[in-house]
């Protein structure tokens, strides 16, 4: 089959278009023929390469799947050849205390599809029977790749951790980035009012379409001054970071009194300071989120089949055109989903 393969990190050059063997699934296993799959920040620091992570080389990447049932293991019972699925993109051991309670993103051996094993951006991928779900009817094959690894994290750590209440103010930052997009429409859906960041006017512009009620563009405004002015000097009850150093500081001024702040990365680095003093006084919450469970996707993917969240995708490039696709991802100046068509 055809494939993107690194067999060395560094930059989207890297990424190789070849033929590799046809995957063999094991008897609880399916094998995906893939229409389309979306690109993650989390692909380019698998590519990149990570301090103290040892990646298997060469590598697949390639979380979020869509496409058809082409084979089925032995002992599967639940999906049949020829049927429409996206796929979880988080694989856990299935037998540990935290996956049987449901939290398989706390499974000690959780990894994604395209981290510690191969992914989608290929012809065919191999995923456990369990990581097929029920496919939204009324998406293509592109939007229904960009659902997963977005929509499950920011539902997470909206619902799942900081627990956000309807009448809530909410900072979202990043509103161009695939979790933004996947945040404001889950913030919008549980009646809370959205303050939203991006580096220009026309990601603003659409982050309002997508229901953010406030708008800071952080290139020519301070973060913490707009939030304070909109908010009366109070601040907000959630702010969602995934920025990281860059943005740290104005988000932690940026809370009211027992605001809860949760972070699902640090795509500008990882470095951040807190001042005891303001966490204890002001009784603030850190959360750290880590992708979502298989149960929050599904939770997600029924509200997007009933079309009260939607997919966002900036654009579409063809699978041997990985890199490009990486490099565009890369410049930051995308709203939404890239996604690759298979
Ligand atoms: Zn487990």
């Amino acid at each position: 089959m055809k494939a993107i393969v690194f067999e060395q990190h560094g930059p989207p050059e890297v990424l190789k278009f070849i033929d590799v063997p046809q995957p063999a699934i094991k008897p609880n296993e399916v094998l995906v023929r893939v229409k389309a799959c979306a690109l993650n920040h989390l692909d380019l620091w698998v590519r990149q390469g990570l301090p103290g992570v040892s990646f298997p080389l060469p590598h697949i990447p390639g979380s979020d799947v869509a496409g058809e049932i082409a084979q089925i293991g032995s002992d599967v019972t639940t999906v049949r050849v020829g049927q429409k699925v996206v796929l979880a993109p988080g694989v856990s051991c299935g037998r540990c205390p935290a996956c049987v309670s449901g939290l398989d993103n706390r499974c000690r051996q959780f990894t994604n599809l395209g981290y510690m094993i191969d992914g989608g951006c290929a012809e065919f991928v191999r995923v456990p029977e369990l990581n097929c779900l029920p496919y939204p009817e009324n998406l293509s094959f592109e939007e229904a790749a960009a659902v997963p690894l977005v929509f499950q994290t920011a539902w997470h750590m909206l619902v799942g951790r900081a627990e956000l209440q309807p009448g809530e103010d909410i900072l979202i930052l990043g509103a161009g980035s695939g979790v933004g997009t996947a945040a404001i429409q889950i913030a919008n859906f549980f009646g809370a009012r959205v303050i939203a960041t991006a580096g220009s006017d026309e990601k603003l512009g659409k982050a309002k379409q997508l229901g953010a009620d406030h708008l800071i563009n952080h290139k020519s405004q301070k973060i913490r001054d707009e939030v304070r002015r909109i908010t009366n000097k109070r601040g907000v009850d959630v702010v969602f970071e995934h920025v990281g150093t860059a943005t740290w500081d104005d988000s932690i001024a940026s809370l009211a009194p027992g605001g809860r702040l949760v972070t699902c990365g640090a795509t500008t680095g990882f470095d951040a300071k807190i001042d005891l003093r303001f966490l204890f006084s002001r009784q603030l919450s850190l959360l750290g989120s880590y992708m979502g469970t298989k149960s929050e996707l599904q939770t997600v993917l029924k509200l997007v089949a009933a079309g009260r969240l939607k997919p966002i995708v900036d654009r579409l490039f063809p699978l041997a055109e990985a890199a490009a696709a990486h490099a565009y991802l890369e410049s930051g100046s995308q709203f939404g989903k890239v996604v690759l068509r298979v």
